[in-house]
């Protein structure tokens, strides 16, 4: 159980008002959570304090070696004005895993949640109430040792910080283009790939510009031995609908374990729609497609929650999914999953946790 000491914005901010687009991640609230870690004596000082600048030395280490982690995850707004999370113990399980590969002290599950839910709850009047908006949560951790060796670094800083971000399909669900990387890859099993790590995301630009030259908005990544089976899309997980079966790829310690993805394999089973999770080849698809048995392709992340995939592009094949329209099951995963997710509807599952 964490001892927080708080410290008042002493101006609050302008919140946005009702209506006014709010983006993704520009905006930000008027507090944010604060913890040290300093070897030897543990983690210490969590507080909550006005959002500032903060001051590191440039030789502090995340600047140089990258080590460094983060979590994202929402507080939703529910009809009756509550705020509610969505299996943040999941986050909290998951920023462990992080920490264990990168070398960074492990946070007790509980202080991670205990650390969220009382920024959350003090900053809740920053939850936007109108359709699809939420408040965007992002924990992270970095190394801040005065130093540039190569080692792990002996003190860090978590932080929290809350961004209201805007419905991320204003006008209505819409599928996307996207575009399989055959030359760079993303991540190979041993790596990085399943923590929630920055230097996965700096390693990935380049593919995300490739793609948005050619007229596709994001890169589904190849496997980085073969570049032969399908591992996911920039922040998101992916599925396909072949024949009648779900698909998704297995974790194989290249992929991020998402939790929208283990919420939909979950869905799925209670609705007693079979999900295999396999390698999938990226011929067997191709193959698939011409054969007419792609059904659906859909990404899952906090972010979209479910995203259509309209359009696929390999080499020099284009595959056009479904018309290029949302498919049935990708919007009754999409409904189920954001009524839960705004307290719309009830939760079988026991997902939800009030702030
Ligand atoms: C965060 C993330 C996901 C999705 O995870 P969720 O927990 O569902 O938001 C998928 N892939 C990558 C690379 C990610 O960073």
């Amino acid at each position: 159980m964490l001892d927080i000491r708080y410290e008042q914005a002493a101006a609050p901010a302008q919140k946005p008002q009702k209506g006014q687009p709010l983006g993704f991640g520009h905006i930000f609230t008027d507090h944010m959570f604060m913890m040290n870690y300093t070897q030897g004596q543990g983690w210490h000082d969590a507080r909550i304090v006005p959002f500032q600048r903060i001051s590191l030395s440039p030789a502090a280490m995340v600047f140089h070696y990258g080590q460094e982690m983060f979590e994202g995850m929402k507080a939703y707004r529910t009809p009756d004005g509550r705020a509610l999370l969505f299996r943040p113990e999941m986050n909290a399980r998951r920023a462990n895993e992080s920490n264990r590969r990168l070398c960074i002290p492990e946070l007790p599950e509980e202080d991670f949640i205990q650390a969220v839910r009382e920024i959350v709850r003090h900053d809740a009047a920053w939850i936007p109430e109108d359709p699809g908006t939420s408040l965007y949560i992002r924990p992270f951790i970095i190394a801040t040792d005065e130093f540039l060796g190569v080692a792990p670094s002996k003190t860090y800083l978590f932080m929290i910080i809350l961004s209201p971000s805007g419905a991320y399909y204003p006008g209505g669900m819409a599928p996307v283009g996207i575009w399989i990387e055959d030359d760079y890859v993303r991540a190979v099993r041993g790596g990085v790939g399943f923590a929630k790590t920055g230097g996965n995301y700096a390693a990935s630009l380049i593919g995300q510009v490739k793609a948005h030259d050619e007229g596709y908005s994001q890169v589904l990544w190849l496997d980085g031995v073969e570049r032969r089976y399908v591992e996911e899309v920039g922040a998101m997980n992916i599925f396909f609908k072949i024949n009648g079966r779900v698909l998704t790829p297995e974790l194989n310690g290249s992929i991020l374990p998402g939790v929208t993805r283990d919420s939909v394999i979950q869905l799925c089973r209670s609705w007693g729609i079979e999900v295999e999770e396999r390698r999938i080849a990226v011929d067997k698809l191709i193959e698939d497609y011409n054969n007419g048995r792609v059904e659906e392709i859909f990404g899952t992340g906090t972010a979209a929650v479910i995203s259509p995939v309209g359009k696929l592009r390999y080499q020099d094949d284009v595959m056009v999914i479904g018309d290029g329209t949302t498919g049935p099951l990708s919007q009754r995963l999409y409904d189920a999953l954001t009524d839960i997710q705004w307290g719309r509807a009830p939760d079988p599952l026991g997902w939800t946790m009030s702030v």
